[in-house]
């Protein structure tokens, strides 16, 4: 399942950047031509965090629109629908220019000063 290893490596990433603390939220890109399926990938993240740090977190997903540029007129287009064709000539001969991308954008984390007070409280 497509969806569940992008998860598993999304947590990775996630609990190594957090180093301890506890991730409230993950920002992830995704292009569109991943074709990842949004709720797949929210339910196997959720599966997958379960005993981590990251574990409760929300996932936050922004889906990047493809775009392309024509090989055979330059025209950059933003793609919207399959087959990926130029908005101006027609032609099928694009290189693609967004709709890749796959990352852990930023995340959002308890604050500092509470895992501070708790330790305090010990
Ligand atoms: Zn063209």
């Amino acid at each position: 399942m497509h969806e569940l290893a992008i998860a598993g490596h999304v947590v990775d990433i996630a609990a190594r950047h957090a180093d301890g603390r506890t991730v409230t939220k993950v920002f992830l890109k995704v292009g569109h031509l991943r074709q990842v399926v949004p709720s797949a990938l929210s339910f196997s993240f959720d599966l997958v965090a379960q005993g981590t740090t990251v574990e409760g977190a929300e996932m936050v997903l922004e889906e990047v629109p493809a775009a392309g540029r024509c090989q055979d007129c330059g025209t950059e287009s933003v793609l919207k629908s399959f087959p990926l064709l130029c908005e101006a000539c027609g032609e099928s001969n694009l290189q693609i220019t967004r709709g890749e991308e796959l990352y852990v954008e930023s995340l959002e984390m308890e604050e500092q000063q509470n895992n501070e007070e708790l330790i305090a409280d010990r």
